[in-house]
């Protein structure tokens, strides 16, 4: 079967008669059999149900007729030519229907992209979190969070129209309290987003390092086969290479970068900024750097130097350092490097060598386990948690009022009526996401891929 909407532009009344010759069905909202009759040759085309929906309930809070016809070709493409030939009546263009429900306020726009999303949903987490959308839940949630913004607003700006007497002490700290409550709210959807997307699309872990000290021997050892190439010739990654495994269960996306290092070499030097995008764009990476070329022992103490054009690139304190080649070094130093790691301030250090093997059982168990407590693989507690945002819209625009916020936090205690602009931005990209505000620029960007019928 094949439904076909029509929406009846309101026909003026025939004068002398009360019931102009009305083709709806008397009851709204109860299905008939129905023949469906060409009105101009009086041919019977199909035979089907009809549906009629009084606005405003229904979908677009106008009057809707809705018939159920036989999906044949021929009997829909004989339906559709009789329909174009009554004047007020046009195919509709995508996602019409529900451009139609927002613009009569029946949704707001994470309702609208709710459909959307529900339609594409491919999993069962998609179509979940989708499904809550179009019920509203966002909706619910962000205007919750935009009151409360606003309120912290009003009390902001009461500072500074009044003078500090009238004002009962503390309400600045209240303030803060309640604007930390409103980040953790949004750091939580935030982070529950970025899980999901990893479930969906897999971890982005990123190896870098300098040239020359096992980053392709470790893509291949995560890879299990001769993906990249590896040789002692500085700088043979020129590019960035990728293979999607699981680790932990997890799965991620291995990238094997370019070897970081000053060069005049204009290929490998495009090769670096890709890697230094990679290395941008990753959720974890992994320095890799060669044991011998970093230890210093001094005193017969063990010292170890972390290259400084790498930390630029990226701070070395959220990093995780795998120093390999550990091989290479006399046992002795080897068995030292192991408390000269554990100085370092890291997010976390192992040393292996990928010849031998050494170390790689380790340092794999605990990766997992890092994966898994960082990133963690829904488990049923999480379930609870309600994962509300799916949509990369929602979250673009959540991250800039989370900034925002920062904003106000950062110079409250200075010049408020500077900082309450901060709540002020927060509060509008939150009307963004609903469609409170700059809705015009999202609508056609949205409505272009609905599908018809929609
Ligand atoms: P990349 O430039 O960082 O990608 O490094 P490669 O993986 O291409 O390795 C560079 C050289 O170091 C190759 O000759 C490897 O065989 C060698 N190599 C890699 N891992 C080890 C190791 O654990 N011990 C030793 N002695 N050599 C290694
Ligand atoms: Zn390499």
């Amino acid at each position: 079967m094949v439904r076909t909407k029509i929406i009846r532009k309101p026909v003026p009344p025939q004068r002398g008669s009360s019931s102009p010759t009305s083709p709806l069905p008397p009851h709204p909202w109860q299905f008939y059999r129905c023949r469906v009759v060409h009105s101009g040759t009086g041919e019977v085309l199909d035979e089907g149900l009809a549906v009629f929906f009084k606005g405003p309930r229904s979908f677009t809070a106008e009057d809707v007729l809705e018939l159920h016809v036989h999906s044949g070709r021929a009997v829909v493409s004989s339906i559709l030519g009789a329909l174009a030939c009554l004047p007020y009546c046009r195919l509709a263009e995508p996602g019409e229907f529900t451009r139609r429900a927002f613009s009569a306020g029946h949704m707001d726009l994470t309702q609208v992209e709710g459909i959307h999303d529900l339609i594409n949903a491919e999993t069962e987490s998609q179509r979940r979190v989708a499904l809550q959308a179009t019920a509203g839940q966002v909706r619910d949630w962000l205007s919750e969070l935009r009151t409360d913004i606003i309120k912290c607003l009003g009390y902001v700006e009461a500072l500074i129209d009044f003078s500090e007497e009238d004002i009962e002490d503390g309400i600045l700290d209240d303030v803060k309290l309640r604007t930390d409550d409103i980040s953790r709210r949004i750091r939580e959807q935030l982070s529950n987003f970025k899980r999901g997307e990893i479930m969906r699309s897999g971890l982005r872990l990123a190896i870098f390092g300098p040239p020359n000290v096992g980053k392709s021997s470790l893509f291949n050892f995560f890879a299990q086969r001769e993906a990249a190439i590896v040789t002692n010739v500085p700088g043979t990654t020129r590019d960035v290479l990728e293979i999607s495994l699981e680790i932990g269960g997890l799965p991620v996306v291995l990238a094997d970068t370019a070897g970081i290092r000053e060069t005049d070499d204009v290929v490998e030097r495009i090769g670096i900024e890709r890697a230094a995008d990679r290395i941008d764009r990753a959720d974890l990476s992994l320095c890799v750097l060669s044991l011998p070329e970093v230890i210093r022992v001094e005193g017969g103490v063990v010292h170890i130097d972390l290259p400084k054009e790498l930390a630029g690139k990226t701070s070395f304190k959220h990093n995780y350092v795998l120093f390999n080649k550990r091989d290479l070094l006399p046992a002795k130093v080897a068995d030292e490097v192991v408390a000269a790691i554990e100085k370092l301030e890291v997010e976390g250090a192992w040393a292996i060598s990928l010849n031998t093997g050494e170390g790689t059982k380790g340092f794999i168990q605990e990766l997992e386990t890092i994966l898994r407590a960082r990133y963690n693989v829904m488990s049923e507690d999480n379930k609870e948690s309600q994962v509300l945002i799916g949509n990369a819209r929602h979250s673009t625009h959540l991250e800039t009022a989370l900034e925002f916020i920062k904003a106000f936090r950062d110079t409250c205690d200075g010049d408020v009526m500077l900082a309450a602009e901060e709540l002020r931005y927060a509060a509008q990209s939150i009307g963004k996401i609903t469609g409170e505000i700059g809705v015009e620029d999202v609508l056609d960007v949205i409505f272009r891929d609905f599908c018809i019928g929609k």
